[in-house]
């Protein structure tokens, strides 16, 4: 079994508290994605599953094998990490079994592995050349090759896709899923990336500030995000947000700023009861909203087309509502005009609230 449990990890470096008290249980066979922005502390989290940091406080465990301790060769982990150390004096294929070769791996076995990451990361042509006839993704792929051939327990991955360009970066991210199924070796994947976290993670972990902010399956993290930060960093255009104060106006619920009005459904009532009179942070995420002609009356947002960018299929129209922007992501047959005065209406079940001050969600 290659669990990884984290308990109440902390790593200081002199003053700052780069890992803060997190506890993480990561299962056999997952795909786990620590995603913040920079200096979050997620690279410091994975050096210290890897060996190369030790916590301050708290302990790692690699199945029941307590690792604070133990040193990085010796926990059956393999790492790819944004700079990727190769050999320069070994071409391709000594790179990528060098591992191998070291831990005495018999030569028919060595071959075969390096056949097969050869061909999954389309290295074949490039075996014999040295590293430094290769490009910055070439050399990545070849990382990549040295620790898939030594299939280890973990994988601990810092960016590792950082250096490719858009479409092979696309590539080998369906491969890596693959990989993973191929394998069913637990992957620990560090990037800034919510949409490597979408489409790879079985659960994606959230970090702020070395403090963890959510864990959980990538979609049920965009559908119901724990706080404001979470629910602005998963998703692509962000989730837009505006102030607005919850009302009860007969039986209805509405949410109300300057100048809108949003109706919310009966079962947030309950939520919103505390914060009658009281403004709150309403999340719309632009597929959340519909473009309607002006109607002056009723619900939605009156906004004034500000941009309106084609992305084929859909389009995103930037809207401007008292000089803040908010985002649609709408049909393209729609081709609103720039200046045009339009009301953004807001699908009910899809309005998410926050705390003004806390900022934690509502519902
Ligand atoms: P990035 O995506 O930029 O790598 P990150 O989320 O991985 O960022 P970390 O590299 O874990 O962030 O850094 C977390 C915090 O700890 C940052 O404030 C960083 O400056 C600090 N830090 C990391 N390593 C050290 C070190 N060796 N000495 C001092 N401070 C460090």
């Amino acid at each position: 079994m290659a669990d990884v449990t984290i308990a109440n990890v902390h790593k200081h470096f002199g003053g700052v508290h780069a890992v803060n008290d997190v506890s993480l249980q990561i299962h056999d066979r997952e795909f786990l994605v620590l995603l913040g922005p920079s200096g979050c502390g997620k690279t410091t989290l994975l050096r210290m599953i890897a060996g190369l940091e030790a916590p301050s406080a708290g302990e790692i465990r690699i199945g029941d094998r307590l690792v604070n301790f133990v040193p990085p060769k010796d926990r059956d982990v393999a790492m790819v990490f944004q700079n990727y150390a190769l050999y320069p004096h070994m071409d391709v294929a000594e790179n990528i079994t060098l591992g191998l070769k070291l831990r005495h791996t018999a030569k028919g076995e060595i071959g075969s592995r390096l056949t097969a990451a050869a061909e999954w990361l389309r290295l074949d042509g490039l075996l014999e050349r040295m590293p430094r006839q290769l490009s910055g993704g070439q050399q990545q792929r070849v990382a990549l090759g040295r620790s898939v051939v030594r299939e280890p327990k973990v994988f601990l991955m810092d960016e590792p896709l950082s250096n490719l360009d858009a479409r092979l970066r696309v590539h080998t991210r369906a491969e890596l899923i693959k990989l993973h199924r191929r394998l069913g070796a637990t992957i620990v994947y560090v990037t800034h990336d919510q949409s490597e976290a979408m489409t790879m993670a079985t659960r994606v972990a959230i970090m702020r500030d070395g403090v963890l902010q959510q864990c959980d399956a990538p979609l049920q993290v965009y559908r119901h995000p724990a706080n404001k930060y979470v629910a602005a960093f998963m998703g692509n255009p962000e989730m837009n947000f505006l102030l607005a104060t919850p009302q009860q106006e007969g039986g209805q619920w509405v949410l109300s700023g300057e100048g809108y009005r949003l109706a919310v459904p009966p079962q947030r009532g309950a939520a919103l009861a505390p914060y009658v009179d009281r403004q709150v942070w309403v999340g719309m995420r632009p597929e959340a909203i519909t473009l309607a002609p002006a109607n002056g009356a009723g619900f939605g947002i009156p906004a004034v087309v500000d941009v309106v960018s084609p992305m084929g299929g859909n389009s995103l129209v930037y809207a401007l509502v008292n000089g803040e922007e908010i985002v649609a992501d709408v049909s393209s047959d729609l081709e609103p005009a720039l200046g045009d005065r339009v009301t953004l209406a807001v699908d009910p079940s899809r309005i998410h609230a926050f705390d003004r001050e806390s900022e934690i969600a509502l519902w």
